[in-house]
């Protein structure tokens, strides 16, 4: 605290973002040492009011604005918390409280935060204010990106020491809104019954019973939506909000791995090939985050702009119905969407399968099956969901064409059938085969419905349109230049873009 009758110093606010935390929070620590800090996190009813968020993502925002809150009172601070442009919530601080400098983190949105961030970084200009933003995950910016070095810079940025909490910070006292509940910001209940817990102790509990306990099975059992529950790291919403840094995630990792190295070879078990498999995975959050951010118009437009329009927004909409909902007639795409909608999460593989059917199968446009499965995903990060979305609807130009088998993948990864009967309790009394091929038997279940489209036709015809194009000159070197600007260089990945297209049917 500054002694008494000392001049006012400098007020830096601190907007928190998507970095919900105190710890290993560079923005922070800058802003104490410049003088009085003012905590701030902006509710804006514009963003909650966009086709790809919803009611389950703000039920675990708000749960992880509360956990700060109360992290900030503990340190004797208040967060401040406003509604509205914050533009117009900077303007109201400047006139209340006076100048100030602004620190953020960077942040990999959608169109709508990067044209918000615009706006900020304008208003700062116009009013005198410095405007300091930290890169929070291994993505680069602008000229700062090298494609080529881009590995070895993560490594050497999450290996980096984790940012202490300072110690006294000098809050200032100011006024806060309360923080409003759903319906106040138009948002009505989704269905959501089984959600993560939000917050820090939250998300050091998950990384930590997944590091010791559930994640011994990882790498094989992350496949199917039955193991994955567990044996998956369910870290995705904690790293979405910031409640724990990228850099924490890794570096616990990495000392578990020595850990587990040290230990005699028969009882290192299945931890060696998790904890490798879990690394890699933590690359692809940024590798994917830095495509959306070297090129933002990939959330509507394909990387491959030669497929832009390949597949039309349909004038009827029941397919896409059919989709939400859950009832296609496919009944394990039936119980992975259920479930999400239940869950507000699901496995890799299943996201997969999900955007496979949608694209290959229903031939929907990327872009309308995506906003759907955005909205039902708690752990919606724009950065990983857009550059997957259209990976797995074969519009990058750069990977490999794979259309998952409903059927295959139900027998795969729900091969008795516990997962398909409580999802799709319609189908409880069958087993066997025609638990995935109801169509088969004399008579569909009562309640279920006819499957909307034939899988294996319209895979054959998805091939036929897509291999179409991409066979093209056209196509060929669009793809080298995607390639240079957005593809990973290690050679595994080399190998995967010469691989043909691949059906598991
Ligand atoms: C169509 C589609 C949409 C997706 N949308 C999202 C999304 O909106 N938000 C999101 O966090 N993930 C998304 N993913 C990636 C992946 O499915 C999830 O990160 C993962 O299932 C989250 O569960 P987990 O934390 O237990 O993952 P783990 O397997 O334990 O992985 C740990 C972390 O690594 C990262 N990661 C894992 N797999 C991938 C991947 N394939 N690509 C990029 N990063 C990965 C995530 O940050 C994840 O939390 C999407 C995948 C597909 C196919």
């Amino acid at each position: 605290m500054p002694a008494e009758n000392s001049p006012p110093r400098p007020l830096t606010v601190v907007w928190f973002k998507r970095d919900l935390r105190l710890h290993d929070h560079a923005p922070l620590s800058q802003a104490a040492q410049a003088g009085t800090v003012l905590p701030l996190y902006v509710i804006e009813p514009e963003y909650w009011a966009l086709p790809d968020v919803s009611y389950r993502q703000w039920r675990f925002w708000a749960g992880a604005i509360a956990d700060l809150q109360q992290q900030i009172a503990t340190l004797g601070g208040q967060l401040c918390l406003r509604s509205g442009a914050v533009v117009d919530v900077l303007s109201q601080l400047r006139a209340d409280y006076g100048p100030f400098d602004l620190v953020a983190h960077q942040e990999t949105g959608n169109a709508w935060t990067f044209a918000r961030d615009n706006a900020v970084r304008d208003w700062c200009h116009r009013n005198g204010a410095d405007f300091t933003e930290h890169q929070q995950h291994g993505i680069w910016r602008g000229a700062a990106l090298d494609r080529n070095r881009w590995a070895k810079r993560w490594d050497a940025m999450m290996a980096a020491p984790l940012t202490p909490i300072p110690s006294d910070i000098d809050w200032a006292r100011v006024t806060s809104d309360a923080l409003p509940d759903a319906a106040a910001l138009g948002l009505t209940d989704d269905g959501i019954v089984a959600m993560q817990s939000p917050g820090l102790a939250a998300a050091r509990a998950t990384l930590d019973s997944f590091l010791h306990d559930r994640g011994a099975p990882y790498q094989k059992a992350m496949s199917s939506p039955v193991s994955g529950e567990t044996a998956c790291s369910r870290l995705s919403p904690h790293l979405m909000a910031g409640s724990i840094s990228m850099r924490e995630v890794y570096q616990a990792t990495l000392a578990r791995q020595s850990a587990v190295a040290a230990l005699p070879k028969a009882d290192r078990g299945t931890w060696p090939s998790a904890m490798k498999s879990f690394v890699g995975r933590l690359h692809w959050h940024c590798h994917f985050m830095q495509k959306l951010e070297a090129e933002p118009e990939i959330e509507w437009l394909p990387m491959a702009r030669i497929y832009e329009g390949l597949r039309p927004t349909p004038t009827d909409s029941s397919l896409l119905s059919a989709f939400e909902e859950g009832r296609t007639g496919y009944p394990f795409v039936d119980a992975c969407m259920r479930y999400l909608r239940a869950t507000g999460w699901i496995n890799f593989r299943m996201r997969a399968m999900l955007m496979s059917f949608a694209s290959y199968n229903l031939w929907l446009p990327w872009q309308q099956s995506g906003t759907v499965l955005a909205r039902l995903f708690t752990d919606y990060e724009p950065g990983i969901h857009w550059p997957q979305s259209q990976m797995q609807s074969g519009e990058t130009g750069i990977n490999a064409v794979r259309i998952y088998s409903p059927v295959k993948q139900g027998y795969d990864q729900d091969p008795t059938g516990v997962f398909t009967r409580q999802w799709v309790p319609e189908l409880a009394h069958l087993t066997g085969k025609a638990l995935q091929d109801p169509w088969t038997l004399d008579a569909l279940p009562k309640g279920y419905p006819a499957r909307i489209v034939d899988h294996q036709q319209t895979a054959r015809e998805a091939k036929q349109r897509i291999y179409g194009l991409r066979r093209t000159a056209e196509a060929r070197s669009q793809s080298a230049a995607i390639f240079e600007k957005h593809g990973s260089r290690k050679p595994r990945d080399l190998r995967t873009r010469r691989k043909v297209a691949h059906t598991d049917d």
